[in-house]
């Protein structure tokens, strides 16, 4: 059928790194197979759609980033459809669904898919479908599956509402539109969805089911005793109610069953225990028909062209000028960088120095890397971030290089091309792919080949093997039946293509399949830890060296990549505690670098404004940055008034791991840091012999025992409130925190204690820099 005359809807999509778009780009390929056109455009492409005019239904895909902020291509978008002087049935006519993705690692979860799906409503649209709230802190699946799911049949329906004109209950013809008195929970569809987990609250219960596997059986219980259910009766229902709810339950029973089974011997024998693994199943899984996803359809042809002499030359002196400084000369520096920066911003920077912060027998490694700066324009601020590139490990490159079967053409240049038949509608070649790159340098540069591979890629893997017991595990874990397999045993391990190919052996990607599915290598970034007023023509910043453990599937243990690599990198310039720096004087380790902006998270411009630091760990960093400038304002200051500062820092021990210890000692001498609070989460306290519940083993104890004054500070006397590290536990606990001290000191039940830290957050007085 010609595409024009299929039923079109439109497909919307705000992305930042690109999840969103894959997911509308999916929506969009499914749909042909559907019989249905899909027009599909991202949302800063403001001069392909009209929103004011459009007939079709439309899907919206949009992310949330950074501090609850819309991803880059939809903020004209929000800012437009935010006017206030826009008529409140601007878009009466329009008929959608929508999607948004978040982290409930963060505090504004899906907060940009929340405005815009709430300021279409206040403008007049109607929902067709009850709106996902996919977390990508559990698993954006979880929800997008059971979601994507129902789709089809919403669109379907909202399709024919929209082409079939209907009679009104006073028996006029109504519009080709949904009627506006039509709740997304008054029609069939959306009772039906009502009952999926699409929403917030139980993501999060979602979260606590897929996390906690002792809790799974409890989680179960409390479900099935909310919806009348029993344990069995909830079994029983997931294998004849395609719906979500089911979906959910049905995977965590799957998981449940088939992660640990008994067999007992005929010979009576005690039962043996048999464990499911990365490469095993067990019944139910392993006895279960598959509702496996549509194979994702190829769209890039790759062609090797061997380079000819010249340019083999051409590129063998480019890395010889490119590495001449570099000590480490196992990583080629990026001769076409693939940044998402422009090239004036990216700067080639020496480190000059580097130091371990922690003790050698500290559970985690920090270090501080300073870079030199002063040849570049590099300004920056404390608060501000800095992204550095890396690349995938040489070793894990060259692995990889061999299971493909082309170690021999690492240097041959690569031509991508779209295949002419191909049926995936969105199909692009990769614009962070530099053209005429090598085969090395696209896998050392260009793609996240450590990232764990979505499911639609192990559907693609399915077709790569011959080995019938693989190809059947690999559908299993891209399955509705073996969700919960996948995150127990892909997921939650960060396993990545290698540690796949390793344990399916007989499984061989081409090329092309690798391009298509692995994401492009992003750069990390890290919190400036130093003031450019203190160390002129110096940046500082700390990390930690993340460390992965061997576990099934992963047979060796791992550091993260950027981490991992830079530790490799300063190893010989390193001075380590108590260690005086060495006389010799290796050549500068160099990295690409450029300065991220933050313009909200800043010191107060009003020097007589209170403010409180929350940083554990190397959530500090950005704090000795502030305390630098700070104390350089002083000094240059000394008649002006200048307000309490506190810092609230933890750590694990006071001699392992006490972060900048003598620094902030030093703040607290002279002044620039009124109030150091420090909490050692695995030391005992003075006086005690073990550490007690009372203690404050971490930062929100210690802040819970100060709050009276910190609420003083905030509220009273219009400070401000600073937090950064760990988005996964700290973030949170701090916020509870925050709220109870807020609800106790003011007499506020606990939605107002919230309403007023929301409060402070509108007004940029309680910023969090925080990741995960
Ligand atoms: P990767 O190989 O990318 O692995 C990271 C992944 O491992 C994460 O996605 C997570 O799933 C998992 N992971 C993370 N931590 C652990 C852990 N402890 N154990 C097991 N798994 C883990 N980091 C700092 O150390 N200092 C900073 O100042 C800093 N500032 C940041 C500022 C911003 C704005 C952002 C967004 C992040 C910042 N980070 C900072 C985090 C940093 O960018 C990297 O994510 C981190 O260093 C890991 O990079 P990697 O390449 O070594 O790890």
């Amino acid at each position: 059928m010609p595409c024009e005359l299929k039923p079109r809807f439109l497909v919307l999509y705000g992305s930042q790194k690109g999840q969103a778009q894959s997911i509308a780009e999916g929506i969009a390929d499914e749909a042909e197979e559907r019989g249905l056109f899909a027009d599909i455009c991202c949302l800063s492409e403001g001069h392909k759609f009209n929103l004011e005019k459009e007939s079709s239904p439309v899907v919206f895909v949009v992310s949330t980033t950074g501090d609850g902020d819309p991803p880059d291509t939809a903020q004209k978008f929000v800012k437009r459809i935010k006017k206030k002087t826009l008529p409140r049935d601007l878009y009466a006519h329009l008929c959608y669904a929508f999607l948004a993705l978040g982290d409930t690692n963060y505090a504004d979860f899906c907060k940009c898919g929340k405005t815009i799906d709430s300021r279409l409503l206040d403008l007049g649209a109607k929902r067709f479908y009850a709106t996902g709230h996919a977390d990508d802190g559990v698993g954006l699946e979880l929800v997008l599956d059971p979601w994507l799911e129902g789709l089809w049949e919403a669109i379907r329906e909202a399709l024919s509402k929209m082409a079939a004109p209907q009679p009104e209950r006073d028996g006029h013809v109504r519009d080709q539109r949904v009627s506006s008195n039509e709740t997304p929970e008054s029609s069939a569809t959306d009772i039906k969805l009502h009952l999926l987990s699409l929403n917030e609250s139980e993501s999060q219960i979602t979260k606590s089911l897929t996390t906690a596997a002792s809790a799974k059986t409890d989680s179960l219980a409390v479900l099935a005793s909310e919806t009348g259910s029993s344990v069995n009766d909830l079994v029983t229902v997931s294998a004849t109610d395609n719906t979500g709810t089911a979906l959910k339950l049905d995977s965590v029973v799957s998981e449940r069953k088939s992660v640990l089974t008994t067999q007992s011997g005929q010979t009576g024998a005690p039962p043996a225990v048999v464990e499911a693994s990365l490469t095993r199943s067990l019944p139910p899984l392993s006895e279960l028909a598959l509702n496996i996803p549509a194979l994702p359809p190829p769209y890039l042809d790759v062609m090797l062209q061997e380079a000819t002499i010249e340019e083999e030359v051409g590129c063998l002196s480019t890395h010889i000028c490119l590495n001449s400084n570099i000590t480490s000369s196992s990583y080629p520096v990026p001769s076409q960088i693939n940044a998402p920066v422009s090239k004036e911003t990216l700067h080639e920077v020496p480190i000059s120095r580097a130091v371990q912060l922690t003790r050698d027998d500290s559970v985690k490694t920090a270090l501080l890397i300073e870079m030199d700066i002063s040849s570049h324009p590099m300004a920056y601020q404390p608060g501000d971030s800095l992204d550095v590139l890396c690349p995938n490990r040489a070793s894990e490159v060259g692995e990889l290089l061999r299971r493909l079967g082309l170690e021999d053409q690492k240097s041959n240049r690569i031509q991508l091309s779209l295949q002419k038949e191909t049926m995936k509608k969105t199909a692009q070649i990769p614009s962070y792919i530099p053209e005429n790159s090598t085969l090395h340098y696209l896998l050392t540069w260009s793609l996240e080949i450590r990232t764990v591979p979505k499911k639609a890629f192990l559907r693609s893997l399915v077709e790569c093997t011959g080995d019938s017991g693989e190809k059947r595990r690999l559908q299993e874990l891209c399955s509705k039946q073996g969700s919960a397999d996948y995150n127990l045993y892909v997921r939650d391990h960060n396993l990545g293509l290698l540690d796949l190919l390793t344990a399916f052996p007989a499984c061989q990607p081409p090329l092309s399949l690798l391009i298509e599915h692995l994401p492009k290598l992003q750069p990390r970034p890290y919190s400036a830890a130093s003031s450019s007023l203190r160390h002129p023509g110096r940046l500082h910043f700390v990390f930690n060296i993340i460390e992965f453990p061997a576990c099934a599937g992963r047979p060796v243990g791992r550091r993260g990549l950027c981490t991992g690599w830079l530790s490799d990198l300063v190893d010989p310039i390193l001075v380590h505690p108590g260690k005086a720096q060495s006389s010799s004087t290796p050549a500068l380790p160099k990295v690409h670098v450029c300065v991220r902006q933050n313009c909200s998270f800043r010191l107060p411009s009003d020097l007589s404004k209170p403010f409180i630091m929350i940083g554990p760990g190397t959530g500090v960093a950005p704090f000795i940055g502030f305390l630098q400038q700070r104390e350089k304002e002083r000094e240059e200051n000394p008649e002006a008034e200048f307000s309490e500062t506190w810092l609230f820092f933890g750590c694990r021990h006071r001699d392992r791991d006490f972060l900048f210890r003598e620094e902030l000692q030093g703040f607290v001498a002279s002044g620039t840091l009124t109030h150091l609070k420090v909490s050692f989460s695995r030391d005992t306290p003075e006086g005690t012999e073990t550490q007690t519940e009372t203690g404050p083993r971490y930062v929100q104890h210690n802040l819970l025992s100060h709050a009276k004054d910190i609420v003083n500070l905030l509220l009273k006397e219009n400070g401000y409130l600073y937090v950064c590290g760990d988005a996964k536990n700290m973030a949170k606990d701090v916020n509870d925190t925050l709220i109870e001290m807020v609800s106790a000191e003011l007499q506020l039940d606990k939605l107002d204690a919230m309403k007023r830290l929301a409060g402070l957050r509108e007004e940029k007085r309680y910023l969090q820099d925080i990741w995960s």
